[in-house]
């Protein structure tokens, strides 16, 4: 049990794709050890999500937890702690919606990100069984940005109008009041 330091936009290794995780490593000591660490450092860095590249481990690997309040994210649906190792994504609806992203890779920022709300992954769990997710709303824009990060792609290259990214505290005191305002314009059906 550790908690893991956190790399920062910059470091290679966010831009660089994971590899997968192989089925002999699934089950074994080590990867149930990493595991348990990028639980452990999510939550001390009251994280909703953590990919392994993010803890500078190149694998296709990424945890999520919702809690029912999470600090700085607006009514978000809760979702138990989820081990997700080499998901693929599938998009069930295209239709996309906005939230305003943060991550703990590019601390201090936020930025404004449509995704399709409706999406499925294939993974594997801890026991090495074949899993299916479907997964709407909030929960699946944060699904396809842990994804993003196992293909070294980070929230800002998502960012479509460079005008909603802004820093915690002048998104708090400037934008966020706007939200309803950003919010319809960014619905697309
Ligand atoms: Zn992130």
């Amino acid at each position: 049990m550790a908690i893991r330091r956190v790399i920062r936009m910059g470091h290679p290794l966010l831009r660089q794709p994971a590899r997968p995780v192989k089925s002999d490593e699934i089950g074994g000591e080590e990867l149930a050890g990493l595991i348990e660490d990028m639980v452990d450092t999510l939550r001390d860095y009251s994280g909703i999500g953590l990919a392994a590249p993010q803890i500078a481990e190149s694998l296709r690997l990424a945890i999520i937890q919702i809690p029912d309040k999470s600090p700085g994210y607006e009514n978000p649906e809760p979702l138990p702690l989820m081990v997700l190792i080499n998901p693929v994504l599938e998009i069930i609806d295209p239709a996309t919606y906005g939230y305003w992203e943060g991550c703990l890779s590019v601390p201090g920022l936020r930025g404004f990100v449509e995704r399709p709300q409706h999406v499925k992954i294939i993974y594997t769990s801890m026991q090495s069984e074949t899993m299916v997710l479907e997964l709407q709303g909030f929960a699946a824009t944060v699904l396809q940005h842990e994804l993003d990060h196992l293909d070294g792609k980070l929230f800002i290259d998502r960012v479509t109008d460079t005008r909603l990214l802004a820093f915690e505290a002048e998104y708090k005191r400037y934008l966020l009041p706007m939200e309803a305002v950003y919010d319809s314009e960014s619905v697309h059906h």
